[in-house]
């Protein structure tokens, strides 16, 4: 898989923009920028939300809705020869099937326009692009793309929607279980075994002590919403995800109404609107619930203590090893003053494999490829 490190700062640029938005100025000032400011959106399908400058980055940032459908696209020009796209989907599951995990697989296994088995794995060899790769979060999932090259750039771009909005796993079943889960079988005479690509990575993923940590840790601070299932899959739930599970969340939640957009670079902001409208225009707008509920606040601590797997040691004589973690459920309002100031004080220092303090907030949950 490719590197991950451009994503935080697709993803914290596309959910955290109006902080940094602190200096505004007018589009026609970035006279050096090949970018040229989009006159009249609504020609393209969108209404202009707001545009600002942001300083740091020497960028003009323009929050832009789509009229039909409410999609929401953040449309940030400058010189910058690394054209970025972006799609994402809020995906809150609710239970520990997987099902966002597996979807952002197989939505990647060929589309309406691009029917080839595994497109993915194409655009990996062929493109000239920078960065490719899809990642699915407790919350949201993401589909970013990077290219220096203006037509690879749009060819990544038009794959990439085609792939989210119209997967033919959606009518193929064997994407869904090459993907998700299957049975498997080779002699007659051996057992029956689970198989599957997801299945099998999460597999892996929960023989981690240090997954099992964070997961733990997320599903006891956040156990009455979407943060305390987990979005990855557990091996032991994943065999109850039905096909109609599968595709049912596909048509809530991979709906342009739920869907956030993102371009970023020197090429022109006008295309991207077009682009764009091309193919959600297909769609009309409707309801979708994705929003994730507040975790209330326990009326006291709570102690958790969980198993994870390890080597036997008293065969090898090795001293049993623990993990402990301190977390605190933190409000989206500020505390007031001294419990602020008691927050702070009452955080111990980290030492390795002893006591670390962990603050988990959504923000800062990690993301899985
Ligand atoms: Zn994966």
């Amino acid at each position: 898989m490719v590197s991950k490190s451009l994503l935080p700062r697709v993803a914290s640029a596309l959910f955290k923009v109006s902080p940094v938005m602190s200096q505004k100025r007018p589009v026609a000032q970035v006279a050096a920028s090949p970018t040229v400011a989009v006159e009249d959106p609504t020609a393209f399908g969108f209404e202009e939300v707001k545009t600002e400058f942001v300083q740091e980055y020497n960028s003009v940032c323009t929050l832009y809705k789509h009229i039909k459908t409410g999609a929401e696209l953040m449309s940030v020009t400058n010189e910058d020869e690394n054209k970025v796209f972006g799609a994402v989907f809020r995906t809150p599951p609710d239970n520990s099937t997987g099902i966002p995990h597996i979807l952002e697989h197989s939505v990647l296994c060929g589309s309406r326009k691009y029917p080839i088995k595994e497109p993915f794995v194409e655009l990996m060899k062929g493109s000239l692009n920078t960065f490719l790769n899809a990642f699915t979060y407790p919350d949201r999932t993401c589909y970013p793309v990077a290219s220096t090259n203006l037509q690879d750039f749009y060819n990544l771009v038009d794959v990439y929607l085609d792939a989210v909005l119209h997967p033919n796993c959606m009518s193929d079943e064997q994407t869904f279980e090459q993907e998700g889960w299957h049975y498997e079988l080779n002699e007659v005479s051996e057992e029956m075994t689970f198989k599957g690509v997801v299945f099998n990575e999460m597999k892996g993923v929960y023989s981690s002590p240090d997954s099992v940590l964070g997961r733990e840790c997320q599903q006891a601070v956040f156990p009455d919403n979407t943060y305390g299932v987990d979005s990855g899959g557990d091996p032991v739930v994943i065999p109850e995800l039905t096909f109609e599970m599968f595709k049912d969340f596909h048509g809530q939640f991979y709906h342009p109404s739920n869907g956030r957009f993102w371009f970023y670079g020197d090429d022109d902001p006008n295309e991207r609107l077009k682009i764009l409208d091309n193919f959600l225009s297909e769609f009309e707008a409707r309801p979708v619930d994705s929003k994730v509920q507040t975790q209330k606040f326990f009326p006291e601590p709570k102690y958790v203590i969980k198993k994870y797997a390890a080597g036997d040691s008293e065969a090898t004589g090795e001293e049993p090893k623990n993990f402990l973690t301190v977390n605190w459920l933190l409000s989206e309002d500020r505390f007031d003053p001294e419990t602020d100031i008691a927050m702070v004080c009452s955080l111990p220092t980290p030492a390795p494999n002893s006591v670390q303090p962990v603050v988990t907030a959504p923000p800062s949950l990690p993301a899985r490829a």
